[in-house]
């Protein structure tokens, strides 16, 4: 097979619990790219964001963030298992990211919200606060 995310053949063995599995992403790949889930809270100035994500030191391409996107799920029951009712749930993207002052405006009314992305965004705190 042909790896999704470093495009190097593999050899998988099939079996019925593979059989209808299309991930196509070698072990090397499964290894370093396996999710970890992170977390920095950043205080504001009437309460905090809670900031999480998958990768710390990775820069993933679109087209790999489109493969590992799936692994989104894991932040998700994160967010169901903490009953901390967040005002606000923001996904950061780089559209987001470029445009942070909304985030400011956006979360000013809020005392916790929830951003997440997938991998780690450098944030100018001066800019968000
Ligand atoms: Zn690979």
């Amino acid at each position: 097979m042909l790896c999704r995310l470093c495009s190097s053949f593999y050899i998988e063995e099939e079996s019925f619990e593979n059989l209808f599995n299309f991930d196509s992403i070698c072990e090397n790949c499964k290894i370093k790219y396996e999710p970890k889930l992170n977390f920095e809270i950043i205080p504001i100035d009437l309460g905090e964001i809670h900031y999480y994500y998958l990768y710390e030191n990775i820069k993933l391409n679109l087209s790999q963030s489109d493969i590992l996107d799936k692994y989104l799920d894991i932040i998700y029951r994160e967010l169901i298992n903490q009953k901390n009712n967040y005002g606000l749930v923001v996904f950061l993207d780089d559209n987001l990211l470029n445009n942070i002052i909304d985030l400011k405006i956006i979360s000013s009314n809020y005392t916790k919200t929830f951003l997440f992305s997938l991998e780690r965004k450098e944030l100018l705190y001066q800019d968000i606060f």
